[in-house]
């Protein structure tokens, strides 16, 4: 992508309006724009990170078995009267009347649709155990919108649900997605620490929250150092491994989000506690048969009889990830992504446009790379070298190439690492090579 004909509306000073880092520099670097309180356009820089972590979350769940649909946003009040969650769930629902006088509502997660799909669909023990999930945007009408994408009203959600015939094939769904959604947050640079959560108005009994460490995160936990230090979070674990022994581990630690936190009862010791804020970005819950029960979802088991599914459901915050990633890597400059989510992987810099040489140079860097499939942000503006500098850091490509007049007459390029700001001086060949083509 050349950067003249993109659509990248950078911002120099800081927008008063955002309290948080990452709210900042999103504005900052033209990803989002605010179009209504907590609700935001994805502009296309933006729109490419969210479709990534879209990606990455889509791969992890169909790697341990989760099937993609995709529900609608809007649904019908009757759904929720089954449930009892029309009036439970109060204003954060925003309702809806349609030109006939139907009660509508904008969806803020799905678990009454999918238990209607379900129960008109599936007939027998023999269709299960199934796993559906889809990406979709959720409506809470949050009493308090704030701090940009992290609490929109307005966000996308990957939200799915498990039917099983009984509580151990449940409890193995439940842990098959704690390790999608390990996985999921190491492929994003992130660590998410799993803890002990409360079931809130989605019922239940077994539930946890993901929560990424920050000083800026709302939610506050508590967990034993050794889970938090010891790198089992850090193991790679695959849907052919032990996926139940290992989930076994990691539970046996001790960490609660606050709610479920009771200092007298704590079984870890003062000195090995450690309180921490955190950004929640997953939650998964199992609740058995509270939806299944009052809506009717039933299957014939292995000897005739009517069987109840039991279900659980696992959400991830997808638009709120953006946020979380860049609360958690970031400096002065700007953002820093991790490959895994950057929208670009290399932003290429002409440090005098206009020049024939440096053009050349430029235009044959900019194909070498588009034809090996290494996307590339190409910043061919006449513009002071300084600006676009800035730029190239505030958005925060992994890698920089830069190509100017004086360079090039001593037949090197400046290859640098955003991250670590390392700065190489190399040939063109090897700094292109160096970066996949
Ligand atoms: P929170 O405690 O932050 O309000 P929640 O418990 O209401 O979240 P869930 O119903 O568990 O959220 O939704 C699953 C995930 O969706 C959350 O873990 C979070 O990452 C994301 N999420 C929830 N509410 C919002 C929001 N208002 N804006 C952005 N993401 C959200
Ligand atoms: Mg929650």
């Amino acid at each position: 992508m050349r950067l003249s004909a993109y659509f990248l509306p950078t911002m120099k000073e800081n927008p008063a309006e955002a309290q948080v880092v990452s709210h900042r520099l999103m504005l900052r670097a033209g990803m989002i724009r605010q179009q209504s309180a907590g609700i935001y356009a994805w502009l296309p820089l933006g729109f490419r990170v969210l479709n990534k972590i879209a990606d990455i979350v889509r791969s992890e769940q169909e790697r341990f078995g989760a099937i993609e649909m995709l529900m609608p946003t809007i649904q019908s009040a009757d759904l929720w009267r089954e449930s009892g969650r029309y009036d439970a769930y109060g204003p954060e629902m925003l309702r809806i009347i349609d030109r006939h006088e139907r009660e509508m509502l904008f969806g803020p997660t799905n678990e009454e649709m999918i238990t209607d799909i379900f129960r008109n669909t599936v007939k027998s023990y023999k269709d299960l155990p199934k796993m559906l999930y889809h990406i979709q945007w959720k409506f809470r009408d949050e009493i308090r919108p704030r701090f940009g994408l992290m609490r929109g009203r307005e966000f996308l959600m990957k939200d799915g649900y498990s039917f099983d015939l009984d509580y151990e094939s449940a409890r193995k769904a439940y842990n098959r997605m704690m390790v999608a959604y390990l996985n999921t947050f190491a492929r994003l640079g992130l660590t998410a620490v799993p803890v002990r959560a409360d079931t809130g108005p989605i019922g239940g009994n077994l539930s946890h929250e993901f929560q990424i460490l920050a000083e800026t995160g709302e939610s506050e936990l508590f967990a034993d150092r050794d889970l938090l230090e010891g790198g089992i979070l850090k193991r790679n674990i695959g849907p052919t491994d032990d996926v139940d022994a290992y989930v076994d581990e990691v539970t046996a630690f001790y960490a609660a989000a606050d709610e479920m936190h009771e200092a007298a009862n704590c079984p870890v010791p003062a000195e090995k506690l450690m309180a921490r804020r955190g950004i929640e970005v997953g939650h998964i819950f199992y609740f058995g048969t509270k939806y299944s029960e009052a809506m009717g979802a039933q299957v014939i088991g292995p000897g005739g009889e009517p069987v109840t599914v039991h279900m659980g459901s696992y959400g991830v915050g997808v638009s709120r990830l953006v946020a979380a990633i860049i609360e958690a890597s970031h400096d002065d400059n700007g953002i820093i992504w991790p490959e895994s989510v950057a929208p670009f992987k290399v932003g290429l810099i002409s440090l005098r446009a206009g020049d024939a040489e440096v053009d050349a140079a430029c235009q044959k860097a900019y194909e070498t790379l588009t034809r090996a499939g290494v996307d590339v942000l190409y910043d061919d503006r006449d513009e002071r070298a300084g600006a676009k500098f800035a730029d190239m850091d505030l958005i925060g490509l992994p890698w920089q190439l830069l190509i100017g007049p004086k360079g090039l007459k001593a037949g090197v390029v400046e290859l640098k690492n955003r991250k670590t700001g390392e700065r190489q001086e190399v040939s063109l060949e090897s700094a292109l090579a160096q970066l996949g083509a």
